[in-house]
This record gives structure tokens, sequence and C-alpha cells, in this order.
């Protein structure tokens, strides 16, 4: 279901960007979703559907810039959607291909929101905007906004590849639930009622341990982390490293993953010069090597875009947003941004959107970018205690609510400046092209790192 208000045409002139121009006129048909009017200030995260039918309605609406098809399907069978905006003023072989890839983390929703944002302001703006129409007529844009349709509806990080995390045969076998109907998973403990908040033990996550083993919700539906899955330095730190990041959740090997079979098929018979990987959990711009310290060959070239994207999001949003090479950040192997610029030499962009809180997080190089602290601003809840009593076989519970979990499907205030900020860092990463050689696809990538050989996209 889509949120739409209806508006005066003043309102709908305030919601383009400030440079717009009125270039034609644009009357909406009847019986349509009036797209121009849509509120892009949500409350709450939107459900998958929300997508499908936005990305329909683009389709339906602006036939002659946007077509959308299916590039691959999760474990759940869930589609992969792309959105390829261009105009056809042009042949597309003279225009410079540019990919938008939202949500490989599905508990980062503001980054999907986002992403389908973009495809939906190029399209709207197309008539009324000088720069919207400069790059839909000299770019093919795609935009993917849900990598991770799975992870996105399960509210979690990876992907839901069946996994057995407590190891007795059966995965996903005691998933945290919400007993209480709070819409909240809480922590569970046991303790007396007057207890001290650190006199009491850990029982585990709130659900009525479904597999009997005295343990709740200690296997929960979290499958392989999709942005340590490329087939690109995959698991190059190991244990002894000590960084962990790479080892975690990397799958059980190379590409495993349906979800990173599909997008790495996709650029490689859809080679772009540049893309984007939309995040949230950091207010940042990062760009290859994950894995390693070194420069890329690119190195200059990045930062440079990368300083002027992150320049961009903070003078529209007024939070600070920093640049730095990703292994600067923290170090992780196989992540996307790595394998397209490794394999395929694309110029590559991790860019986060949203770090909630007052407090720039310990491991930020640059807390303070630009003279703003690196945070969106808004207070995370203290962690909330409440004593229940006997719950499913236990006595004295007590179960202990995270604000960070309260507050993870709720809209951070002034969203829109958060999606309005992007689209600038967009524009800046678009026009930064075409530069340098541009995408080369090797001649032992097709068997290599395509492992299904009947590759077909599905058209709407
Ligand atoms: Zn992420």
């Amino acid at each position: 279901m889509l949120a739409i208000v209806i508006a005066s045409s003043i309102t709908v002139l305030s919601a383009l960007n400030s440079n717009t121009q009125l270039l034609t006129q644009n009357k909406e048909p009847k019986n349509e979703v009036p797209l121009e009017f849509m509120n892009w200030n949500l409350t709450k995260k939107p459900p998958l559907e929300f997508y499908d039918t936005l990305i329909q309605s683009i389709v339906k609406r602006y036939p002659n810039l946007a077509k959308a098809y299916v590039i691959g399907h999760s474990w759940r069978e869930r589609k992969i959607w792309c959105i390829e905006l261009t105009s056809n003023v042009k042949s597309k072989e003279s225009k410079i291909p540019i990919a938008i890839i939202g949500n490989i983390h599905g508990n980062e929703w503001e980054a999907g929101l986002a992403t389908i944002y973009t495809a939906w302001w190029f399209v709207v703006n197309y008539n009324y905007n000088i720069t919207a129409r400069k790059i839909l007529d000299n770019y093919i844009l795609y935009i993917i906004p849900i990598l991770n349709p799975d992870g996105y509806d399960q509210g979690v990080r990876t992907n839901l590849r069946p996994t057995d995390h407590n190891g007795d045969g059966v995965p996903f076998g005691d998933p945290p639930t919400d007993i209480n109907g709070d819409g909240i998973i809480s922590l569970m403990y046991t303790g007396a009622p007057d207890s001290k908040p650190e006199e009491r033990k850990f029982l585990g996550y709130e659900s009525p341990d479904f597999d009997n083993n005295g343990i709740p919700g200690d296997d929960p539906k979290q499958g392989v982390d999709l942005n340590r899955n490329f087939n690109y330095m995959w698991w190059r730190y190991d244990a002894d490293t000590g960084y962990g990041q790479a080892r975690a959740l990397a799958g059980p090997f190379p590409a495993s993953e349906p979800e990173v079979q599909a997008i790495q098929r996709f650029l490689i018979t859809h080679p772009v010069w540049a893309l984007a990987t939309l995040h949230t959990g950091e207010q940042s711009v990062l760009w290859p090597w994950c894995y390693s310290p070194n420069p890329t060959e690119d190195h200059e070239f990045m930062e440079s875009v990368a300083l002027r994207m992150a320049r961009a999001m903070t003078q529209v949003t007024g939070r600070g947003y920093y640049y730095t090479q990703s292994y600067y950040d923290y170090p992780t192997a196989a992540e996307l941004i790595d394998w397209a610029y490794g394999r395929l030499h694309i110029h590559s962009y991790t860019v986060e959107l949203y770090c909630p809180g007052t407090t720039p997080p310990s491991w930020v190089p640059m807390p303070y970018p630009f003279g703003k602290p690196a945070v969106w601003g808004n207070p995370i809840p203290e962690d909330n205690w409440t004593y229940v009593g006997h719950l499913e076989k236990w006595d004295n519970v007590w179960l202990r609510t995270r604000g960070y979990d309260v507050i993870k499907d709720l809209a951070p205030p002034d969203l829109e400046l958060m999606l309005k900020g992007w689209i600038e860092a967009s524009i800046v990463m678009i026009e930064s092209e075409p530069s340098g050689t541009g995408p080369i696809v090797p001649d032992y990538i097709g068997w290599y790192d395509m492992p299904c050989a009947c590759y077909n996209i599905t058209e709407t």
C-alpha cells in the first residue's frame, strides 16, 4: 500500500528540488496512484508490498522512462527487482550506466527507502528539473531497492539461508518471538523482584524456548551477511587476525548466496561505471579497499568523489557525514564494493545514511566532519526493565527492552531531509562519470563468477 496525500499544487512544487523549473505541464491521469503527491515523511518502516506497488506504479506512470524486471530470487523465493531508468532521447549505447543498490543488509530499511526514492525522484522530476532531465538523457540508472528482501521482511541484517545456530539439527528451531505482543523482542533475565540489573541472570532472547533446550531464542532466523559473501577476497581474514568481521557470517563458500549471485551476474552482464550501495548505522561515504590498507589505482578519484558526496549530504541534512577508505572505517572482506572494483573495475561507494543517537560511535575515524557530529542527533531511549514474574517455564522473569530495538523500525526525524541529501550525493556520483577506463569484464569471469549459465532477466 502506498502512503499518499493529496496536496495543493504549491506543495507539489515545494516537494521537488529547489532548482526546480517547470519545463512542461504534466497532468495527472485519472485512476492512477498520483506519484507526484507522495508523502515521504513516513513514521515507520513500510512493508515489502510498499515497494512492489511503487515499482509497478512508476513503470505504469512513466513507461518512457522506467522499466522493471526481476534479477534473481532470495532463499524464500522473493523477487529481487531492478528498476531501469533512462529517457529515449539518445541510444542506450551512447549512455553511461550507473547502479544504486539498497538493503544488502535487511534491517537497514532506510537504505531501501532511499534507493526507491531515487527512482521516484528522477522520474517525477524529469519534466521539472534540469539536472534530473540531463541525467536520464545521458545515463542509465539501474536501481535495485532491496537486494535482501528476506532480511528486510524479517528485520535482520543477514539473509535467510537456513542455519542451525544451536547445533540441534533443526535450522531456525528457536527464533526469538514477541511473546507479550509489544512489538519488540526483549532480552530475558531472571532475578528477584527487588534485584538490581547487574544481579539478574541472562536467559536469552524473548521466546517460549521452542526447542526445549533451556535457552530461549537461541536459534534465530539469521543466515549469511551478504556483504561478506562476494567472490573477491572471501574469508580473507581468518580467526587469527582477530577482526572477526569477515569470518563470522561469510557463508559456506564465495558467492554461495542466491542474492549475491543475482547482483554479481547482473553487474557482469550490465557493467556500470559507478555504483553506490546504501546502508545505515553510520553517516559516511566509503570506498575500496575494505580488505587492505593499500590504496587502489583510483584512490584519489574515489576519495574526491566521496568527499563531495559527504559534503552534499552534510549541507542538505545539517548532520555530519565523513569519508574514508573503507578499511580505515573498519576492516572487512568480500564486500560488494571490493568485488565490484577488484573484479570489474567499477568505481564503488558504500553510503551510510543514518546513525541514530547523539554521540558518534567509537570506531568513527572522523567524528566531526565539516564541523558537525556524524550522527543524526535523535536520542536513543534508555533500556527499560520490566518484572513479569512467571513467564512460560521460568519464574522471576525480567524483560529488558533495549532502546535501539524500540526505535529500529521507527523513521528518524526529518526523514525527508535524509532522502534529499542522498539525492544530492547521488547526483555528485553520477556526474563524476565517465572517468578513467570504465568497467572491465575479464574474459575468465564468465565461467568463474556466473554459477548459473543460463541467465535471463524477467520482464514485468
Ligand atoms: Zn549495512
